[in-house]
């Protein structure tokens, strides 16, 4: 009967290093992943990024009183514990805008890598050391539309070599798990004895006291996983190209008292949007803190995805978040909420009117 090598603690988990050969222009790469690659030097000088057009105008648009009320009746009924009074008869005494910007600055970014891989030899076509490895990023690849993450992995041509699977040692079985081998373990019924109840035969084992192993079907060993039985395995390199939209924005701070992460919830009318392949940061902009906050995140999206990606392409967004704040009387009580956004969204931290949500 077939011996298999025994498996624990001898048999190999990862291939050895020397299985792989020395592809000129990969030698980063490694066996599982992590095999980084910098985009080359381009050959052409880079097109310097262009300071953008002229803004328009930077309206501060407000809310009527009656658009105020409105959102704020829809919110009251879609809490189910909030009474509708307030809301419906609150008498609005004061409204101020808040209004704030939100700079947004996308950078789309393509970077590759490169990793050892194998696969079970079934008769693929073997090419490695017939023509020169063409280059990580010489190899074409089609982008999704700009902004849009996405991965591909490419077999890289011309690397790919049949060797002896490692597993397995080129045996194409390795020994079964469940019985360690033997074909057999001892039978669950009688626990090995061979006898139930006294002098009774075990009638699962007909008394020897072990089972076939039905894992294996009593052979001990199974297919090799590695090379699914098949002895050798194709090694080839893969390569990962991964695109990124790197996406930062900075809130110029307000003073109404709304928290900011409400606004991550809501859209704003846009000001000012540019899109190039690097783009400069906004000048002549009435906030001083979107300027800074442009020329800051510029300054590190280049810095920190030209290194160790390509960078595809940029986009600036200036939105005008409109907040307005809204005092009003109810039952001799004075109590704010907040309208903002252009869904007209609504908070109201101090909702006079709660009646059963306590829970917590
Ligand atoms: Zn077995
Ligand atoms: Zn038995
Ligand atoms: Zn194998």
């Amino acid at each position: 009967m077939f011996a298999p090598p025994m498996s624990d603690p001898g048999a190999p988990s990862a291939p050895p290093a020397s299985m792989f050969d020395n592809v000129p222009g990969y030698e980063g790469t490694l066996i599982g992943g992590g095999g980084f690659l910098p985009p080359p030097v381009p050959s052409v000088p880079m097109p310097m990024p262009e300071p953008g057009h002229t803004h328009p105008e930077w309206n501060i648009p407000s809310i009527t009183e009656e658009t105020a009320r409105e959102a704020f009746v829809m919110f009251a009924s879609s809490k189910c514990c909030y009474s509708s009074g307030p809301a419906k008869d609150g008498v609005i005494t004061r409204m101020d805008a808040f209004n704030t910007y939100r700079y947004r600055l996308e950078t789309f970014s393509e970077s590759r890598s490169t990793e050892w891989s194998q696969e079970p030899y079934n008769g693929q076509p073997v090419d490695a050391f017939t023509q020169a490895v063409p280059g990580p990023w010489d190899i074409p690849a089609q982008a999704p539309a700009f902004f849009n993450d996405h991965t591909q992995v490419i077999r890289v041509p011309y690397t790919s070599s049949v060797k002896n699977c490692y597993a397995c040692v080129g045996m194409g079985r390795s020994p079964c798990k469940d019985c360690a081998g033997a074909g057999n373990k001892v039978c669950w019924v009688c626990n090995g004895s061979g006898y139930r109840h006294g002098d009774d035969r075990c009638s699962h084992c007909n008394g020897r006291g072990r089972e076939n192993c039905t894992h294996c079907s009593g052979q001990g060993s199974r297919a090799c996983p590695t090379c699914h039985g098949r002895r050798q395995i194709l090694v080839f390199i893969n390569l990962k190209i991964k695109w990124t939209n790197h996406n930062d924005v900075y809130v110029v701070e307000q003073a109404s008292g709304l928290k900011v992460d409400n606004l991550s919830k809501v859209s704003g009318k846009e000001m000012y949007k540019d899109t190039q392949y690097l783009v400069f940061p906004v000048s002549g902009f009435p906030d001083r803190a979107v300027v800074g906050a442009s020329e800051r995140l510029v300054r590190e999206h280049q810095a920190n995805y030209s290194q160790t990606s390509r960078i595809l392409q940029q986009r600036q967004i200036i939105e005008l978040i409109p907040i307005t704040k809204v005092s009003y009387m109810w039952k001799g009580k004075s109590c704010v909420y907040f309208v903002f956004g252009n869904e007209f969204k609504v908070s109201a931290d101090d909702y006079p009117a709660k009646c059963c949500c306590t829970l917590l």
